[in-house]
């Protein structure tokens, strides 16, 4: 019998990356010849790549050195966005024979196993990449992808021109994906995309898409991941409200907190337009998890604009911030901007926005000591179960119990750190 090739999957970046990735590595169980694996022995690894910030840039290359140290006779694959930016370059690293764009992706077996070393990329079309979904058992919540690319070009992102324009996966497979998952035993899933909020399939917008993926069952839970700010209004207010399996959270970028800023950066909305916004949901219901990202030493953001945004994310309802440190990329407007910041002010600053950060979530957190939440659990770390409530509290909780995809009832007792305690119900 022919031996199998063995085969290495690995995911960078986003959501997005990891449940196409999960997709890739369903097809690969399904092909006679691959045999999924991850050991010195791999023939083959796919590196699903992310190009988002400059360090996702530096990542593929350390991971590329990596696979070349453990595997003694490797071939590499790269996919995905910094593939579908950085063709020529990726294809220079040692070992690296395929380099293949994310339209393409999906066919990444067949180019390893019957083209030659090369660049693939072919033209983005009307239709998603990956137009399946399906989930890594290792993952509890399952990423559900229902749309991919933008149409959006904020001055600083390269991702449409990595992922392309926006399109949407059909209404009916998604519903019938997420069926299936919920028949499989899945007990969350994350609605996953570029520009979430854009979704539309003949006719069908995101709120349809979303009430028919909180109609499958109660005890589905939905989470909605990070949306655009304009891309959804109070309609959500409707549906935390009908719904309790939809998670209290909402992540909404803001990435400057200055109107100078948020223009430069082409966004599609002034401070007052999303402080507006979080306000009416905060004031109808004050349980909903606001978190945000926010961009740091973006080009002309001065000490006073900083200082603007600071003050802002320190006094608003925002409760958690995901700070992120400034880099030029290809093709982004952002990169002509003559008046850029200094690394070593954009590192001190990001360390200063992280602290603020920590301090709110800290208080956000306190509020919930001695309330009872219902925690979803993924994994046994260290001896301990961790979990995640639906508003995206991360808990521990010890027990002998197996609580892998387990729903319990857990009182949370105190705060460490980033993280609460608890004891099961
Ligand atoms: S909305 Fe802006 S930041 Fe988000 S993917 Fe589109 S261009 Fe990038």
């Amino acid at each position: 019998m022919k031996k199998k090739k063995r085969i290495c999957v690995i995911s960078q970046g986003c959501r997005l990356n990891h449940s196409e990735s999960a997709e890739l590595m369903n097809k690969i169980k399904a092909t006679e010849e691959l045999q999924l694996t991850m050991d010195q022995s791999t023939d083959l690894v796919v590196i699903n790549t992310c190009t988002v910030t400059e360090n996702g840039d530096k990542d593929t290359i350390r991971l590329v050195n990596k696979v070349n140290q453990t595997c003694k006779s490797v071939k590499i694959a790269l996919i995905g966005c910094q593939s579908q930016i950085k063709q020529q370059q990726l294809l220079s690293l040692k070992n690296v024979n395929w380099v293949v764009g994310n339209q393409s992706k999906s066919d990444v077996m067949d180019i390893i196993m019957n083209q030659k070393p090369g660049s693939y990329m072919a033209p983005f079309t009307k239709e998603a990449f990956f137009q399946t979904s399906s989930f890594d058992p290792k993952h509890t919540r399952v990423n559900l992808k229902i749309q991919d690319g933008c149409d959006f070009y904020c001055s600083f992102c390269i991702i449409p021109f990595a992922r392309g324009p926006a399109r949407s996966r059909d209404f009916n497979d998604i519903v019938n994906d997420a069926k299936q998952l919920h028949q499989l035993g899945i007990k969350e899933l994350i609605l996953t995309g570029i520009n979430l909020g854009t979704y539309e399939n003949n006719g069908a917008t995101f709120y349809d898409l979303l009430e028919a993926m909180l109609t499958i069952h109660p005890e589905l839970q939905i989470r909605i991941s990070s949306i655009e700010p304009t891309t959804v209004d109070e309609r959500l207010i409707d549906f935390w409200n009908e719904f309790p399996n939809l998670c209290r959270y909402l992540h909404l970028p803001i990435q400057s907190a200055t109107n100078t800023i948020l223009k430069k950066m082409r966004r599609k909305y002034t401070l007052l337009d999303y402080d507006n916004f979080i306000t009416a949901i905060k004031k109808k219901r004050p349980d909903i998890c606001i978190g945000t990202d926010v961009i740091v030493g973006f080009p002309g953001e001065s000490d006073d604009l900083f200082h603007e945004t600071k003050t802002y994310l320190s006094e608003s309802l925002i409760d958690y911030f995901h700070v992120f440190s400034y880099s030029e990329r290809t093709m982004a407007h952002s990169r002509k901007f003559d008046d850029q910041v200094p690394q070593h002010v954009i590192k001190q600053r990001s360390q200063t926005l992280r602290t603020v950060h920590l301090n709110k979530w800290q208080r956000f957190l306190n509020q919930h000591v001695d309330t009872v939440q219902s925690i979803l659990f993924e994994q046994k770390k260290n001896g301990v179960w961790v979990g995640t409530s639906d508003q995206f509290i991360k808990v521990r909780v010890q027990s002998e119990m197996a609580l892998k995809n387990k729903r319990m009832s857990v009182r949370l007792t105190s705060v460490q750190d980033d993280f609460m305690y608890g004891e099961l119900l």
